[in-house]
């Protein structure tokens, strides 16, 4: 068992393998900020890029706490998400539409880098590499909140859009097939689901 690989070599290994992954995703924002009709929503994948060259530089600094050649190594797992996002990238959508399924293919590579990113952090803590820990929390908080900025900017508005384009109102609050709107008259959507249809 003297040749077993530790937790720390996994860690390493973990390490190597996000710091590809946010390489790949340097490459892959600009394409999603490209794509987007919504300016804010631009702005958002804008301004996660910077943050992301940020995050690249922040993993040199962890690379250098442990005295670990700065190395990545292909990261299959965010390679195919953004091979998906690029599918949906070529998709014909309404601006609504497209910009909504940008940030669900946002979010897909943001829940990934968070779920890396929380696994680091435990690892670096529980082997007491105390500041490897405080550099990667950094970057842990920075993909939670961009995460959260996808969210409200999907249901600030362009999730509306985009179901409004997809079902058109008929002006009264009711929807053709005569479910109440989520829009309608007091209630919450299940309270109102409950009630006997009128008329
Ligand atoms: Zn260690
Ligand atoms: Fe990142
Ligand atoms: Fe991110």
């Amino acid at each position: 068992m003297s040749d077993a690989g530790t937790l720390h070599d996994a860690f390493v290994d973990e390490l190597r393998d996000i710091y590809d992954a946010e390489k790949q995703l340097t490459k892959a924002l600009p394409k999603l900020a490209k794509s987007a009709s919504s300016p804010g929503l631009r702005s958002a994948f804008e301004s996660h890029l910077e943050e992301t060259r940020g995050q690249v530089e922040r993993l040199e600094q962890v690379f250098e706490s442990l005295d670990e050649k700065v190395r990545g190594k292909h990261c299959d797992g965010i390679a195919g998400i953004i091979e998906e996002g690029k599918s949906t990238m070529e998709e014909d959508f309404d601006e609504a539409t497209m910009d909504a399924c940008l940030i669900a293919a946002g979010r897909r590579a943001e829940h990934y880098e968070m779920a890396a990113y929380g696994t680091l952090v435990a690892w670096a803590r529980g082997m007491g590499h105390t500041e490897a820990a405080r550099l990667l929390q950094q970057t842990l908080d920075e993909e939670k909140a961009a995460d959260e900025k996808l969210t409200s900017l999907a249901e600030g508005g362009i999730n509306r859009e985009a179901a409004d384009a997809a079902h058109p109102a008929d002006g009264d609050g009711e929807e053709e097939d005569g479910t109440p709107a989520r829009t309608g008259r007091g209630g919450t959507a299940a309270a109102v689901a409950k009630r006997p249809t009128r008329r």
